[in-house]
C-alpha cells in the first residue's frame, strides 16, 4: 500500500497518516541513511515540514491532486530558491540559487514535500556518482559498489526509501543507468518535453530531466505535473501534456517491440542478458509481438557522444569564472589569476578532462575533423531510431552491460568508465523518450531493462512499463536492512 507514491497519496486522502509525519518519517530516514549512503548533499528539514504543514492543511480542506504532501527529493543539479545548489561542485559550494528551476516550481505547485538535495557526479559528469566533491554514493543493494550515475543519489535514495520519488537529469544515462543499477524506475522524457530552466547545463542539446521512482505509475503521476511548455526555456516544446496515468492500464495486445539486435553483442554481461530477454517473454503473453530490428550506426553513439557532450560543456562551463558567483580562489594578484586559480580550485579532473576535450575538439584546426563528424554521425543515428520506429512501436534493450561495478573499480580508465553509457546514449543524442526498470537479479544486484519509444512517446512508454510490473515483483524489492515502504 505505502509502498509508492500513489499508495501514499491514498493514506494522506484516507487520513491514515499526515504529510507532517510522513516528512518526519523521511527526514528521519534520511539522517539516519546519511552516514551509510550519503545520497544527500542538502537535508532541507525546516522547510520541509513548513511545506507538509501547508500540505495538510490543504488536504483537510479537499484539495491538492495526486501528489500532494507527498516527500520528494531533488537532484542537487536543479536551483532552489534559498536553499544550496552545487551540482556537486566546490565550484558551487557556497551558491545559493536566487530562483526555483521550473520542475521545482511545478512540483512545490502541486504540493510535494521536497526533504533534500541528492548528490550526484560533479556537473553531473560520470557513471558511479564517484566525481562529486562530496563523496561517493554506496549503493544500498551493497555498500562497496556504485549505484550509478550521475543521479547516484537519486536512486540510491528511492532504493533506500528515503522517498517514493526523486528528480534526475539525463545526458547519456544518467537517469536510466543508475535507476537500473539501483533497481529502480526511471524515465528520461523526450527532449524538449520538460523545461531545462534553472536546471544547471552540461550538454544543452542532450540534457533532459525527468524522474526515479518505484513503480511507472509514480513516474506516469509525476511526469504529468513536471511537463509542459516553458516560456523561459526555448526548446522546451509547446504541446500538450497527456495525462499519462489515464493509458496505464491500455492492453499491450499488438504491441509491435523491436529488439535491437546492437545491444545484445560483445561486451553484455551474461547475467544481464539473461533477464533482459525474459522481459521478452512476459510482453508477448500480454499480447506483444517481438522482431529483431538493427540500428547499424548505434556502435558509434559512445565516440559521437564524447565528442558532442565535452564540446557542449566547455562552453556552458565557461560561465563559472569566480567572478559573480561561486568559488572564487583567494588572493589572487589580478584578474587572469583569479580566472584561473578559480576554476583549477574549484572543477574536479573529470570535469577538467570534458572542459579540454571540448575545447579541443571545437578548436578551428580540429573542428572540423571532430566536432562536425560527430553531428553528422550523430544525424545518422537519429535517422537509424526514426528508420525503427516506422516497424516497430518501442525497442527494448539492456540498460547497462553489467550490473554494479565496485566502488574505485574504473575510475582509473576514463574509457572503460565512459562504456558504461553504451545502450543509454543512443536515446539522447536522438532526442527519444526511454525509460529503465527492474527486470530481475544477478548475484544479489538489481539488473535493469531498458524501453525507448518515439518522439513524445512516453504514455506508450510508461503502458507498457505499467503493464508489466503489474505481471512481475522485481521493482517492489528492497535491499536488505531497508524497510520497503514508506509510512511512518
Ligand atoms: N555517464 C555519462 C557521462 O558521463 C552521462 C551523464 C549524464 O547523463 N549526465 O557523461
Amino acid at each position: 500500500m505505502d509502498v509508492t507514491l500513489a499508495g501514499l497519496a491514498a493514506g494522506l486522502k484516507a487520513r491514515r497518516f499526515s504529510s507532517v509525519e510522513l516528512t518526519r518519517e523521511a527526514l528521519a530516514r534520511a539522517e539516519a541513511s546519511q552516514g551509510a549512503l550519503n545520497t544527500l548533499i542538502s537535508i532541507t528539514a525546516e522547510s520541509a515540514l513548513a511545506a507538509a504543514a501547508v500540505a495538510d492543511q490543504r488536504l483537510a480542506r479537499g484539495e491538492g491532486g495526486p501528489l500532494t504532501g507527498v516527500p520528494m527529493i531533488h537532484k542537487d543539479i536543479f536551483c532552489t530558491a534559498g536553499v544550496l545548489t552545487t551540482c556537486a561542485s566546490r565550484m558551487l559550494s557556497n551558491f545559493v540559487a536566487p530562483y526555483d528551476a521550473t520542475v521545482v516550481a511545478k512540483l512545490r505547485a502541486a504540493g510535494m514535500v521536497m526533504v533534500g538535495k541528492a548528490n550526484m557526479d560533479e556537473f553531473a559528469m560520470g557513471s558511479s556518482n564517484e566525481t562529486s566533491y562530496y563523496g561517493p554514493v554506496m549503493n544500498p543493494w551493497d555498500l562497496a559498489r556504485v549505484p550509478g550515475g550521475s543521479s547516484g543519489g537519486s536512486a540510491a535514495a528511492v532504493a533506500a526509501r528515503l522517498a517514493p520519488l526523486a528528480t534526475a537529469t539525463d545526458t547519456g544515462g544518467s537517469i536510466r543507468q543508475p535507476a537500473a543499477l539501483c533497481g529502480v524506475t526511471g524515465i528520461k522524457p523526450t527532449y524538449g518535453r520538460v523545461s531545462r530552466y534553472g536546471m544547471i547545463a552540461f550538454a544543452s542539446s542532450l540534457d533532459q530531466a525527468g524522474v526515479i521512482t518505484i513503480t511507472a505509475e509514480d513516474a506516469a503521476l509525476a511526469l504529468t505535473a513536471m511537463a509542459g511548455f516553458d516560456p523561459k526555456d526555448s526548446t522546451s516544446v509547446d504541446a500538450p501534456v497527456p495525462d499519462y496515468a489515464a493509458t496505464l492500464a491500455a492492453p499491450l495486445a499488438g504491441l509491435k517491440v523491436g529488439i535491437v539486435k546492437e545491444f545484445f553483442g560483445e561486451g553484455l554481461a551474461s547475467e544481464v542478458e539473461g533477464p533482459v530477454r525474459e522481459v521478452l517473454a512476459v510482453l508477448t503473453k500480454l499480447g506483444a509481438q517481438v522482431r529483431e530490428v538493427s540500428l547499424p550506426s548505434l556502435p558509434l553513439s559512445v565516440p559521437t557522444y564524447y565528442v558532442v557532450a565535452p564540446a557542449e560543456c566547455s562552453s556552458n562551463l565557461a560561465r563559472f569564472d569566480g567572478v559573480r558567483y561561486g568559488y572564487r580562489c583567494k588572493d589572487p594578484k589580478d584578474l587572469i589569476d583569479l580566472y584561473k586559480r578559480s576554476r583549477a580550485e574549484g572543477f574536479g579532473a573529470e570535469v577538467k578532462r570534458r572542459i579540454m576535450t571540448g575545447t579541443y575538439v571545437l578548436s578551428a584546426g580540429y573542428y572540423d575533423a571532430y566536432y562536425l563528424k560527430a553531428q553528422k554521425v550523430r544525424a545518422l543515428i537519429t535517422a537509424d531510431f526514426r528508420r525503427a520506429f516506422g516497424e516497430v512501436d518501442l525497442l527494448l534493450g539492456p540498460t547497462s552491460p553489467t550490473v554494479a561495478f565496485g566502488i574505485g573499480d574504473k575510475t582509473s580508465d576514463p574509457i572503460t568508465m565512459y562504456l558504461n553509457d553504451i545502450y543509454t546514449i543512443g536515446a539522447n543524442l536522438a532526442g527519444l523518450p526511454a525509460l529503465s526498470m527492474p527486470c530481475g537479479f544477478a548475484g544479489g544486484l538489481p539488473v535493469g531493462v531498458q524501453l525507448i519509444g518515439p518522439h513524445f512517446g512516453e504514455a506508450r512508454l510508461l503502458n507498457a512499463a505499467h503493464r508489466y510490473q503489474q505481471e512481475t515483483d522485481w521493482h517492489l524489492k528492497a535491499p536488505a536492512g531497508f524497510k520497503a515502504g514508506f509510512a511512518p
